[in-house]
């Protein structure tokens, strides 16, 4: 089998400019076709990665041998450069092609893509509702007052989830972002923090897990300041990214203050990235983006490592229908497993019209999907505006 075209979409959304998915579709000369997704579906850096997949494309995949998972990655990893130097964009662009790789292997061997993984360990993946405060519902809002935190926790509660996740320090009292979290908390910012969580704990009651995110976005000091004044204090399951991953130093002394498991992970990049965290043992869930920790081979193998440290997983799951498809196969296949996390943005219309099938929790649970690949199809109704390569075997 051999790889014939190769199709790269930066998919732009009119009712959502700032949510721009990147897929790879990757055909061969048996008919049999692959879809991909890069973790880049926010903020900045989509153009370079969509670039960067069209490079890498063209130098190493189109006229290979898809089946040769393996061999492409190591040649991926090996033969460009910069991989070696650890950057977001090449991982990016890699963990995409792997994926629409292992979709392609998949469904030429005719099964689900979680039986080459070791077949199913999972049945149904507990699920989270993840991040409350855009809101939980078909439009993301700002939400400001601890009643809205308390209406979106309810109406998680509602359709069935018994989790849920919060940055409750994301917007400032006019809903503007903080961005600069470094600095000693002040006692007006911790009393409007307070609020919000005391709202969502009383909405939801002592038996809800209730997780709460940072964003990476908190210094040293004040993580350790947010840890003990609202994660130890609202019973939080896990503090997720309190601080950045530039000095894993950072997290050995958060871990050694706090009486709360930390999670963390959605930005590091194969088994070297996670390597200090593992073996300083200052993580205790792993959160990896498959479209950017090097795709289902890296990934798998990172999951497998975490294990080694009892590390449980939850994948980051930020991104368009693809993202969450692949995620469901990884998960269901892993004995470390702890939830499923499925975003507000997966909720949206803008995003669940992007691929034919939409795979949405049913009263808190998600299944994996049962057709050979990963048994996701772009829409390309919807996304075939956005194409911006096709690369053909010469
Ligand atoms: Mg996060």
């Amino acid at each position: 089998m051999k790889i014939e075209h190769i199709e790269i979409f930066d998919v732009f959304c009119p009712d959502r400019p700032q949510w721009h998915p990147v897929f790879v579709r990757i055909h061969t000369n048996e008919g049999i076709s692959g879809v991909g997704e890069a973790g880049l579906a926010y903020d900045w850096g989509h153009s370079a990665v969509a670039n960067m997949i069209n490079e890498i494309a063209k130098a190493r995949i189109i006229g290979a041998n898809p089946l040769q998972t393996e061999l492409l990655w190591n040649k991926m990893y090996r033969e460009g450069f910069w991989a070696f130097g650890g950057n977001a964009v090449f991982f990016a662009a890699m963990s995409a092609i792997d994926t629409a790789l292992w979709d392609i292997k998949a469904k030429y061997l005719n099964v689900p893509l979680y039986q080459l993984l070791g077949g199913k360990v999972n049945t149904k993946l507990r699920t989270y509702a993840s991040q409350l405060q855009f809101d939980w519902d078909s439009e993301a809002r700002k939400l400001v007052e601890p009643t809205d935190y308390a209406k979106a926790a309810e109406k998680a509660l509602k359709e069935g989830f018994d989790a849920v996740k919060v940055n409750p320090m994301f917007y400032d009292k006019n809903a503007n972002t903080i961005y600069d979290l470094t600095k000693i908390v002040p006692h007006d910012l911790m009393k409007m923090i307070k609020g919000r969580m005391q709202a969502i704990r009383d909405a939801v009651g002592d038996s809800v897990d209730i997780f709460l995110e940072c964003h990476s976005l908190l210094g040293a000091t004040t993580a350790i300041q947010i840890g003990k004044e609202i994660a130890e204090t609202y019973n939080c399951t896990f503090m997720e990214e309190p601080v950045n991953y530039l000095n894993s130093k950072l997290h050995d002394k958060i871990s050694s203050k706090l009486n709360v498991p930390l999670a963390a992970g959605e930005r590091l990049y194969f088994r070297h990235g996670m390597r200090p965290y593992f073996e300083n043992q200052t993580i205790d869930i792993l959160q990896p983006d498959i479209g950017l920790c090097g795709g289902i081979t890296e990934t798998k193998k990172v999951c497998d490592y975490a294990d080694m440290y009892d590390i449980q997983i939850q994948a980051h799951v930020c991104g368009g229908p693809v993202a969450t498809a692949v995620a469901l196969h990884l998960e269901s296949a892993i004995t470390n497993f702890y939830i499923h996390e499925h975003h507000t943005y997966a909720l949206k219309k803008w995003n669940r019209e992007l691929c034919i099938q939409d795979y949405q929790p049913q009263n808190g649970f998600m299944v994996v999907p049962e057709t050979p690949g990963i048994g996701i199809d772009l829409n390309d109704k919807i996304i075939i505006k956005s194409k911006v390569a096709d690369i053909n075997i010469e």
